[in-house]
């Protein structure tokens, strides 16, 4: 994975966070403004609590979540006996950072060769991670085998052969409209054979609701689990400018592929951060890496503390 290159941050923003903060920067204002208002209230009280819900609805955060979040708030404030709104900036930052915060954020690399797959609608962005994870893993040293098994689209599996070469991957593809299981096999095979360590797929993206697309998954999920490939990692792309609507499509795509985890791409276009908050209520897996651009860097561990400080900012931002 690509490090994170950001300063070192300050006392009371993590480090990271400062190159999250312009990233997330529409995320930030679509939440910021009346944020910033509610906090400029002279009094914690009922009206501010409301115009606090009010602040997070419009940032897409979801009612349960919103709920969930106040609740918590307003016992931290009483026990802290504070009727000053400014103090909760902080309490908020924290509460996101603690609902976001997952100790299995890590991609499991283990076998020889892991076989990741990318799941997700089409242009979610699967196609474009694939490359930053190649990139990022061969500059790691490791050996990555790509598998095109969206054989249906053309103008996929070209992309990907631009990205495998630019990463120094290679490439396994099929035969337009052929049978995608049959190239995640040839890959492993091919990986296994070669010596590679790591073997990652593109999947077919077609709309959420086609029953075949997911029975397609499911087998391409019962290839990639078998010998000599060891399936680690399930990875759904979710495209964080769609918001909410995401995830319901990302958890039709888990339950046909049994997802690991939730790259979320496109933090640096989306006004819908707040969305993010309920991801893992909905998907029940972690959100494991951001896309938060389009160059080969722009992908990044997920990192709750950063993430949440650049969404509601620090007293002074
Ligand atoms: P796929 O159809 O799911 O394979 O999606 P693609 O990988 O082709 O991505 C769709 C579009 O989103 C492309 O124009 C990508 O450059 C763009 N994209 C993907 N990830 C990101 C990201 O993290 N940030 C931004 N700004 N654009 C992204």
């Amino acid at each position: 994975m690509a490090p994170e290159r950001a300063g070192a941050g300050t006392a009371t923003e993590p480090a990271g966070a400062s190159r999250w903060r312009p990233r997330l920067a529409k995320a930030r204002a679509a939440l910021g403004e009346r944020l910033g208002s509610a906090l400029a209230r002279r009094d914690l009280d009922a009206t501010t609590w409301e115009a606090l819900e009010e602040a997070l609805l419009g940032a897409d955060v979801s009612l349960d979540v919103a709920e969930e979040l106040l609740a918590r708030l307003r016992a931290e404030a009483a026990e802290r006996r504070t009727g000053d709104p400014r103090d909760v900036r902080g309490l908020l930052r924290d509460a996101i950072a603690d609902l976001m915060h997952s100790p299995d954020g890590e991609l499991d690399r283990s076998g020889s060769p892991a076989v990741w797959l990318l799941v997700g609608v089409n242009g979610s962005g699967k196609t474009t991670t694939i490359g930053k994870l190649a990139h990022a893993e061969a500059a790691a040293g490791r050996r990555v085998v790509l598998a095109a098994a969206d054989t249906f689209r053309a103008a996929a599996t070209e992309q990907l052969a631009a990205w495998a070469e630019r990463a120094g991957a290679q490439l396994v593809r099929g035969n337009p409209g052929g049978d995608p299981a049959a190239v995640v096999f040839d890959a492993i095979s091919h990986a296994a054979a070669a010596g590679a360590d790591l073997v990652i797929a593109d999947t077919a993206g077609r709309l959420h609701t086609n029953h075949n697309l997911m029975g397609e998954l499911a087998k391409i999920r019962r290839v990639a689990e078998r010998a000599p490939g060891q399936l680690r990692e399930v990875l759904v792309t979710l495209d964080a400018t769609v918001g909410q609507n995401g995830l319901a499509q990302a958890r039709t795509f888990g339950e046909a592929a049994g997802v690991t985890g939730v790259v979320l791409t496109k933090l640096d276009g989306s006004a819908r951060g707040g969305s993010v908050l309920s991801v893992r209520a909905e998907l029940g897996v972690p959100v494991k890496l951001v896309g938060l651009g389009e160059g080969t860097g722009d992908l990044v561990p997920f990192d709750a503390a950063a993430f949440a400080s650049a969404l509601v900012g620090t007293e002074e931002t």
